[in-house]
């Protein structure tokens, strides 16, 4: 029951703990891109999850897979072969310049791997004590202790204290910060191509790519956090591949598992020996269900060309919005790559997000200012003329009632 021990009801009467700010909508079916409500009302979805139903909903090859494999095997211990799960990494490394991967169930999980394979690479494969993991004001990497300590946003951390030791700052595209920041201290630096919660902001390649040679003389790893930006969202299977980079280590989740909850770890070859029996786990890290959607995930994603298409379409999508959006004096910006956009304005964008939804169209917020826009890799392209119509609808009466 939700009463305190005074008979007081608690969070409305929800058993739940308060932690999100929840829109009053109750969704209860999925199909392509498009979602329906308790009442039976209709939804455009231009946002995926956050970036976690690249393919639609329920698509209809992971669907397959997945009831396939519920008719087989659920789950076994990691103390057994899992084909399934070699399979799901094979097609990871054969797909990326990765070598090794680690599966776990989620981004922060993933992310944690890798800071722990840095630390320990560096510890007692390299034996120099390197611990120290740099990371960017505004970036996001989770919500575990260390992953919210990676975070460059003071948000998260609020009444957490104390945080692990061994994290540091530097603000985005300043190259004279992160060389005096690299110290013989420096275990590796941790990026996202595109800083997404952060409010859509793709890094500079100019910056990316000195980082890049700046860890590698200074026996630094570099890690990127793919995990919005991988799985074709940017238009490339990996946001680093627009920058002929090759992170030391990268991190996946949200779209690797089309909505079954799976992370992935990956890393080149030389840091295999770092993790040895026993040095890391995890339950649910790839179990015969997660990876078989895993690989079912990655096959589509490269049959249907979903990163392909999200290239095309998305050059559509940003351009329709700056032409349909162009002279409207709340927008600054449109901005993004592939399917991961953002639409930066002059004012706080919630009554933007909360109208849409009346409309029949989900957007969401990345940071105060900006709406972002992340729809399946492989919508239609009246359906994305659809949204585009909404969404200026909405921009166009929000103003017009501003200026009033
Ligand atoms: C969502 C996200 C995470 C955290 O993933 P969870 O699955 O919520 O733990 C980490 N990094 C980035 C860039 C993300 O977008």
């Amino acid at each position: 029951m939700s009463e305190t021990n005074n008979g007081a009801a608690v969070n409305g009467g929800s058993s739940l703990f308060p932690t999100y700010a929840r829109y009053p909508i109750a969704l209860v079916k999925g199909e392509g891109s498009w979602l329906w409500d308790d009442q039976g009302n209709k939804y455009l979805d231009f946002m995926s999850g956050i970036a976690v139903t690249n393919l639609g909903h329920a698509p209809k090859p992971v669907k397959d897979a997945l009831v396939k494999q519920l008719d087989e095997l659920w789950h076994v211990s990691n103390l057994f072969h899992i084909p399934n799960q070699e399979a799901a990494a094979k097609l990871l490394t054969d797909n990326s310049h990765a070598d090794q991967v680690f599966f776990c169930s989620t981004g922060a999980e993933a992310n944690e791997a890798a800071i722990k394979l840095a630390r320990r690479y560096q510890q007692k494969v390299k034996g120099n004590g390197r611990y120290e993991i740099l990371t960017f004001a505004q970036s996001f990497h989770g919500r575990t202790l260390a992953t919210l300590t990676a975070t460059g946003q003071e948000k998260v951390k609020e009444g957490f204290l104390p945080l692990p030791e061994g994290f540091r700052y530097i603000p985005l595209h300043d190259i004279d910060a992160l060389e005096a920041a690299i110290t013989d201290k420096t275990a590796a630096v941790m990026i996202e191509t595109i800083q997404a919660e952060g409010g859509i902001i793709p890094v500079e390649p100019a910056f990316l790519q000195h980082l890049a040679k700046l860890c590698k003389e200074r026996g630094v790893l570099l890690i990127v956090d793919e995990i919005q930006t991988g799985m074709g969202r940017t238009g490339k299977m990996f946001g680093f591949q627009h920058y002929g980079i090759e992170p030391d280590i990268f991190t996946l989740a949200k779209g690797l598992g089309s909505g079954f909850p799976v992370g992935a770890m990956l890393a080149k070859g030389e840091l295999s020996e770092a993790f040895s029996a026993g040095s890391h786990g995890s339950t649910f890290g790839g179990t015969p269900i997660a990876t078989a959607v895993v690989k079912v995930t990655i096959e589509t994603i490269l049959k249907e060309k979903a990163a392909d298409r999200a290239a095309v379409t998305g050059e559509y999508l940003i351009s329709e919005l700056r032409a349909k959006l162009a002279g409207n004096p709340f927008v600054k910006e449109v901005r993004g790559r592939g399917m991961i956009i953002g639409i930066e304005c002059t004012g706080p964008v919630a009554g933007i997000v909360a109208e849409a939804q009346q409309r029949g169209l989900f957007v969401i917020t990345a940071g105060p200012n900006v709406v972002r826009l992340l729809p399946s890799l492989i919508i239609s392209r009246e359906e994305v003329d659809q949204g585009v119509s909404i969404l200026t609808s909405v921009f166009a009466d929000q103003t017009a009632a501003a200026q009033l």
